[in-house]
């Protein structure tokens, strides 16, 4: 059994551990760098990016996580976690950071910051024919993303696309919230990923 760790220093711990626990997978929570060597993969979880930033900092998480990802381990990240791995935020807090690793610009609270929550049924074909119901919660959707980035799903406001699922080498990012669903597809793809038998 692939055991996954849940970067838990805040944000929708609980949901992602039972969610990754039905799709099969061991769970551990991460709050400290040795923990991160018992894993095979990782979620950051949804929440706020620019506190969940100043905790990785303060965790000295940061480095770490970094090179973790740098060195292959798969991690996906929903919404605040979406964040958490693009390269660029077109309006980060001033001393915000992001781990990186994903070739992608995003908006925080691209929905409009007076939206609070949004759903809409998509279409992803790696997860079958049933649509998945995403749920965005002040969510971010991609500006910009690099040719090496595979977009899974897009939301069209205005006829422009913007994705809000993508995969790049190892890593998998939503701008949405599967884990509050009960649908846990998104967390088998993952988890399917990590035990490697994936086939694109
Ligand atoms: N708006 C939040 C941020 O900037 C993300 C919201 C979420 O994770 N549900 O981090």
């Amino acid at each position: 059994m692939p055991v996954i760790g849940v970067l838990a220093v805040q944000g929708d711990v609980r949901e992602h551990v039972r969610a990754l626990e039905s799709a099969g997978a061991a769970t551990r929570a991460i709050r400290r760098p040795r923990e991160l060597e018992e894993i095979d993969g990782l979620v950051i979880p949804g929440g706020e990016s620019t506190v969940m930033d100043k905790l990785v900092r303060a965790f000295e998480l940061r480095d770490p996580l970094v090179t973790a990802i740098r060195d292959g381990l798969p991690v996906y990240g929903s919404c605040a976690g979406m964040i958490m791995l693009a390269d660029r935020i077109t309006d980060g807090t001033s001393d915000q950071q992001t781990l990186g690793g994903l070739d992608i610009t995003v908006r925080r609270n691209a929905f409009g910051r007076q939206v609070d929550s949004y759903e809409e049924d998509l279409h992803i074909r790696q997860l079958g024919p049933q649509p998945v119901r995403a749920v965005f919660i002040r969510a971010p959707w991609v500006e910009q993303w690099g040719s090496e980035v595979e977009v899974l799903a897009s939301v069209r406001p205005l006829g422009r696309e913007h994705p809000v699922a993508v995969r790049q080498g190892n890593l998998l990012a939503t701008s949405f919230h599967p884990e509050v669903t009960g649908d846990h597809r998104f967390h088998s793809h993952f988890v399917a990923t990590v035990r490697g038998t994936v086939v694109a």
